[in-house]
């Protein structure tokens, strides 16, 4: 007789178990509390949803799970699509998207092959309570009880509240003996002080930005930084904002404004355009370099006065503005909130879960995606991780 499996949640992780365990000859029932599976999908990349890539290094991974080394190395995005019959493109970076460019193609692609292997998807199923019952499991969701000899728990992390991802299965988990590492915002802007940034609300500059603690930098990123009131954002910043997350305010945000010029020839090169810019009034002196706010900015924090004419600039002003392009600082208040990241660090703790993602204290139950404490870098590494360890959760619980 085959085997009963439940999967709790039907999001990346949860359509790929299900896929996989109905492949495996499982009966397989999908519960998602939200009136559609997938919702998270389709905001994935832009909408165009980023679906892994080419770089399968696991040094893009954190958390406290490194038997996901092991699943991620088996893994391949793109084959696994293909068996779907999706295509799929990389870009010049190494991410990989779906050929039509868009994330509904994803999302059809699992639903159909969910629906072709019989799998039973049932919506506005909210779970709130497991139970063993013999040697199975009773699953309870409202007023409806289902009992299977597997459950998957696929039900995301606390990141995106508004896609069903709040963490509320989080006090269960916690009562059943689960330790879960403190859920944190990641992949997600990165506050400071409004008043350094309000001014530059909008603007976007090419920077490499350090993460900087008791004088040491921990990481560093480099691409497009986008100035909020109140936050520091863009891709590069998304990837410290973990680290913003664990360290608050201990930390700060450094600036190279000019990652590519060494410094010893900076020097050089604001000597060249005080030469060619000397009658002109000193805010104009950095805006060949960037947009005309920030060379302000820069102007002003160097100490300088706007209403001199570049040609005025006094010593001082020049050796600050020097150190400023290279190291400009930010001091940091945190991270963002769960409503404006993409994924959360932290979850269920690698120590409760087997090297096939199945529990360690119950058995016939297993978990994947999100919910466990492994998050990626921007670029695609999060949902690799979430069709990965969906899948050998799925295939494994249905053979068990
Ligand atoms: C705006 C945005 C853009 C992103 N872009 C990318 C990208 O381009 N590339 C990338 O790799 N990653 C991206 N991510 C991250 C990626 O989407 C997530 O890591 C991934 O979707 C998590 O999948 P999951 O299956 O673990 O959980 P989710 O996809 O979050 O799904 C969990 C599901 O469980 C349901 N659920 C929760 N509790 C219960 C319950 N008690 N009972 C029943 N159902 C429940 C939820 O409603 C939800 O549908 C992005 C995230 C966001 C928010």
């Amino acid at each position: 007789m085959s085997r009963s499996v439940i999967v709790v949640g039907g999001g990346a992780s949860g359509l790929s178990a299900a896929i996989a365990a109905a492949d495996k000859g499982a009966y397989v029932t999908l519960l998602e509390r939200l009136p559609r599976v997938g919702k998270k999908i389709l905001l994935t990349g832009n909408g165009r949803c980023n679906l892994g890539n080419r770089d399968t290094a696991f040094s893009h991974y954190h958390g406290t799970l490194p038997q996901a080394a092991r699943i991620l190395s088996g893994f391949d995005p793109v084959r696994f699509f293909r068996q779907f019959g999706l295509l799929t493109r990389t870009d010049a970076e190494g991410r990989i998207y779906p050929m039509s460019g868009t994330a509904a193609s994803v999302l059809d692609a699992l639903r159909f092959a969910a629906a072709q292997r019989g799998v039973r998807m049932l919506c506005e199923k909210q779970v709130t309570a497991v139970s063993p019952k013999g040697n199975r499991w009773q699953v309870t969701a409202g007023d409806d009880h289902f009992t299977a000899d597997a459950v998957i728990f696929a039900a995301g992390g606390s990141a995106a509240p508004n896609c069903g991802t709040d963490g509320n299965l989080l006090p269960m988990l916690r009562k059943m003996g689960y330790t879960v590492t403190e859920p944190k915002p990641a992949l997600c802007p990165v506050l400071t002080d409004p008043a350094m940034v309000r001014a530059l609300k909008g603007l976007r500059v090419r920077a490499a930005v350090s993460a900087i603690r008791g004088g040491k930098i921990l990481k560093t990123e480099s691409g497009e930084v986008q100035f909020t009131d109140q936050a520091l954002s863009g891709i590069c910043v998304f990837n410290l904002s973990r680290l913003a997350a664990q360290h608050g305010s201990s930390m700060e945000l450094s600036l190279d404004l000019l990652p590519d010029l060494p410094a010893d020839e900076t020097a050089a090169l604001l000597h060249e355009l005080l030469g060619l810019r000397g009658d002109l009034p000193a805010g104009e002196l950095l805006t060949g370099l960037f947009p005309k706010r920030i060379g302000e900015m820069l102007l002003r924090k160097a100490g300088g006065n706007l209403n001199e004419n570049a040609s005025e600039i006094s010593e001082d002003t020049k050796k600050a503005l020097h150190t400023l392009l290279h190291d400009l600082r930010f001091p940091v208040k945190g991270a963002a909130s769960f409503s404006q990241a993409q994924v959360t660090a932290g979850g269920i703790a690698g120590q409760c879960v087997g090297k096939h993602l199945e529990s360690k204290l119950h058995k016939g139950i297993w978990f994947c995606g999100e919910l466990l404490d492994l998050d990626g870098d921007c670029g695609g590494f999060n949902l690799t991780w979430c069709w990965a360890s969906g899948f050998i959760a799925g295939s494994m619980s249905a053979e068990s």
